[in-house]
């Protein structure tokens, strides 16, 4: 009997078979245990049809808090507890109305008031409007855009394959596009959705005034992609219509919330610390089931995975769910504060704020050394169809962490319909497809399994 290993292959007799190896069978374990055993799905459903839209400060949120605490509760982790966060707190009022005036002609359009925005006077507002592609063309206008409304109405670019480049490409106008249009004595903005697909769903999200003195604030909102499709339209036959909008929006006091943590201890290095996460809190015209319902049971599935399959880590495995990534980000600094207070070292850290469609890979945040290192994987993650390793953005509420030495990572789903839920009134629980939700949690813990084993290249 002759029996020999040469990188892999193992000869058995003459016969050539492929050695498995003890990172194959895992990964294999990691997702027969995410595709028939995992209870991500049961709990998006609880977060999404029980408790609903999670805005930072609303009740909503604090339901949110104590749900999920209670399940990590369930899980037999070593430690479950909140992290206190004060957080701004907005309310949306009234559902918004607005028209475009033409002539006699009244014709309604669905808008959204903008997070953070200001109401509109009780009686709402009308103006003429004038019609940009930007911010840039915004100030080549200047004075013209004197007690108008500005239109902002630049398309998310369909070319891009990645949609959060087109997404990249245009948030500007929703984020920073009232500040300047007031600059220039605008009274107010309406902004195309950030929305690859033309229907009638305006997307929210946050806006920001900057530093511009609360009396220039003006009202912002967004106008679903048809609307402005059919606005830009009546514009060039009638350059002098007028536009209608009301909306009652408030900023209130800010708020004490709690992001969520829970971990498993450390059997070699307790105090070395692995995250894995994503936010609590989601926008309030929907149920956030994608944004970032999703990226949150995922995480908690990673725990839950590795305490059914008995995984004992060498590093300290915490989960944490951020509070109030989407208008402030103020959980994810809240963490990192805590966690320079208390002298923690992170090494590694994953987020899923991308939706819970079919996990393609991640995107890194990390050096040549240790990205070279997870490119020795790849075959790994093959028989998964996992395939794309990027370097880029890794996460927002990840984003404030700044150990010594951390690599961090971003779930990357397919985004090719990401942005027909992204913050709009569909993103809810039918939007989500049980077996891709399962797979992206399975492809996480494959990812943290993989790091705890070997390490990050100090
Ligand atoms: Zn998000």
């Amino acid at each position: 009997m002759k029996k020999s290993i040469l990188a892999g292959l193992v000869f058995f007799n003459g016969i050539v078979m492929v050695a498995q190896s003890k990172d194959e069978q895992m990964l294999k374990d990691i997702y027969k245990s995410g595709l028939t055993n995992a209870k991500c799905y049961d709990w998006l459903e609880h977060l999404s049809n029980k408790i609903g839209s999670r805005l930072s400060g609303s009740d909503n949120a604090e339901k949110a808090v104590q749900y999920t605490k209670a399940q990590l509760e369930t899980l037999g982790l070593d430690k479950v507890y909140l992290q206190e966060v004060m957080v701004p707190k907005w309310v949306r009022g009234e559902k918004e109305t607005a028209f475009i005036l033409d002539n006699k002609m009244k014709i309604a359009v669905p808008i959204a008031a903008l997070g953070g925005s200001i109401a509109t006077s009780k009686n709402g507002l009308t103006a003429e409007l004038i019609e940009v592609q930007g911010i840039e063309e915004l100030k080549i206008l200047g004075d013209k855009i004197k007690g108008k409304i500005v239109f902002y109405n630049r398309p998310m670019d369909p070319v891009n394959i990645e949609t959060f480049k087109s997404y990249g490409g245009c948030v500007d106008q929703r984020y920073a596009g009232a500040k300047e249009a007031a600059k220039l004595g605008a009274v107010g903005t309406i902004v195309r959705s950030m929305n690859l697909r033309l229907d009638d769903f305006p997307h929210t999200g946050a806006q920001s005034y900057g530093d511009l003195p609360a009396s220039e604030y003006i009202p912002t909102a967004a106008i679903s992609t048809n609307g402005a499709e059919l606005l830009s339209k009546k514009l060039k036959s009638n350059p002098n219509l007028k536009f209608y909008y009301k909306q009652s929006c408030a900023q209130m006091e800010d708020v004490l919330s709690y992001n969520v943590v829970g971990e498993i201890k450390g059997s070699e290095h307790p105090e070395t610390i692995m995250v894995v996460g994503g936010h609590l809190d989601s926008w309030d015209l929907a149920d956030g089931s994608h944004d970032d319902g999703a990226g949150v049971v995922q995480s908690m599935e990673v725990l839950h995975i590795f305490k059914n399959l008995g995984y004992k880590p060498k590093n300290t495995i915490r989960v944490v769910l951020f509070m109030n990534e989407e208008n402030g980000g103020r959980g994810g600094k809240k963490y990192e504060e805590l966690a320079q207070l208390n002298k923690e070292n992170h090494v590694f850290a994953l987020e899923s704020d991308s939706g819970g469609f079919s996990p393609r890979g991640f995107s890194f945040e990390a050096d040549d050394a240790n990205f070279n290192q997870i490119l020795n994987w790849k075959s790994l993650f093959e028989p998964y169809l996992i395939h794309s390793f990027v370097k880029g953005h890794a996460g927002a509420d990840i984003g404030p962490l700044s150990s010594f030495k951390i690599i961090k990572a971003g779930l990357k789903p397919d985004s090719q319909r990401y942005f027909d839920y992204h913050h709009a009134l569909n993103d809810k629980f039918d939007a989500i497809n049980k077996r891709e939700l399962e797979l992206g949690a399975a492809t996480m813990a494959s990812l943290m399994y993989l790091i705890d084993q070997n390490g990050i290249v100090k």
